[in-house]
């Protein structure tokens, strides 16, 4: 079928509004239109480069939700109609996916980065000439989208589906490590270094585990001032304070129980470490690239300070989506506060607007398919 989708020439060139060509799907794969499509980080790192296995031209797009457009012949639990997000991929046959730790899977980096489904197959093409698609399974820049049906989240179907894309990535990986992992009792005191799109997912989520203080520390006001719009009850602006640990240990009792740090940058994530009370946990969210070193002094470890990565917040997507969809809808868990929408054509803007801060979370929509 025809689609109209977002397309990446070469490395680091600019998206380019396209019809293309995606392929029918499998026995256990499903199309979905897509409504519209978080935009994230990720997305501008397969752009740029960063991941060894992306070929070009590609369509990049991770966080989307949408109308089940049409299944394949095994697909026995969705049905055209149902309203999805699509989540994160994952191989079921690995060491950790045997175990049931999908969002660590061993195959996870072909799966997202590479392009083509797991046997290589492309999905996408123009005139006849391959284009990469199945960005972490889904390529969801454009009208319509191909995912395997056990990727893919049913969501209630008053659900406001240009809203939740973001819950398939960055929401669930800042709500997730927080509810989790961390596991907050009510009163434990929490900070969040980087108040973007997944750290402010980490914030609302202390504040409905009922954190307290709950702290947000970034280098953009704007942010900091949607970070106190969304429950924090301190806000640090880490440009202009030297110390930031030492104003965290004096807001709270001497430093928290937990702390987040979604910047990767090492100088934060040394502060985060340093801000936690003996027994406290540090967990790191933000996507270091290689070769990124990060020091602390190890008497803080002696101490029962627990420091951990996650990914995708630890979060089975069919449980946890669903989850923070009806707290959104009760109001608290006000994801549309961080939302910028764009139309699918302005996506360079949306893409530089990202980059700049400008915008928290940028949400692509999507335009009405002819062929659709
Ligand atoms: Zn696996
Ligand atoms: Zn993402």
């Amino acid at each position: 079928m025809q689609i109209i989708a977002a397309v990446v020439r070469e490395r680091s060139a600019p998206f380019l509004v396209e019809t293309l060509e995606l392929a029918a799907p499998r026995a256990d794969e499903l199309i979905v239109r897509v409504v519209a499509s978080g935009l994230c980080q990720t997305d501008l790192h397969g752009r740029d480069g960063y991941y060894p296995v992306t070929s070009y031209p590609a369509v990049f797009g991770h966080e989307g939700a949408g109308i089940v457009h049409a299944v394949g012949g095994a697909v026995h639990d969705f049905a055209p109609g149902d309203y999805v997000v699509m989540s994160y991929p994952w191989c079921g046959e690995c060491a950790n996916c045997r175990r049931q730790r999908l969002n660590y899977c061993l195959n996870a980096r072909n799966l997202k980065n590479k392009g083509t489904r797991a046997d290589g197959s492309t999905l996408l093409n123009k005139n006849g000439a391959p284009v990469c698609g199945a960005f972490f399974q889904q390529s969801s820049f454009g009208t319509f989208a191909l995912t395997q049906a056990r990727y893919a989240v049913k969501v209630r179907r008053d659900a406001p589906l240009d809203l939740i894309g973001p819950l398939a990535c960055s929401g669930q990986t800042g709500a997730g490590a927080v509810l989790n992992v961390l596991k907050p009792n009510a009163g434990d005191s929490f900070a969040v270094f980087g108040a973007g799109a997944v750290g402010l997912s980490a914030l609302m989520a202390a504040k409905v585990a009922g954190c307290a203080p709950t702290i947000a520390v970034d280098v953009h006001e704007h942010r900091l001032a949607l970070a106190r719009e969304l429950g924090a009850t301190h806000a640090i602006n880490a440009g202009r304070c030297a110390d930031v640990p030492g104003e965290i240990r004096r807001a709270t009792e001497g430093g928290v129980h937990h702390a987040v740090d979604t910047s990767a940058v090492p100088k934060a994530l040394r502060e985060a470490i340093e801000s936690l009370l003996p027994g406290g946990t540090c967990v790191l969210l933000g996507s270091a690239r290689a070769g990124t070193e990060a020091a602390f002094e190890m008497p803080f470890l002696q101490q029962g300070r627990v420091v951990r990565g996650v990914v995708q917040g630890d979060s089975v997507p069919r449980e946890f989506i669903p989850k923070l969809i009806d707290l959104m809808m009760a109001g608290q868990f006000p994801l549309e506060k961080m939302i910028k929408f764009y139309e699918l054509a302005d996506i360079n803007l949306a893409a530089q607007e990202s980059a700049a801060g400008i915008a928290v979370k940028p949400v692509l929509r999507m335009p009405q398919n002819p062929a659709g």
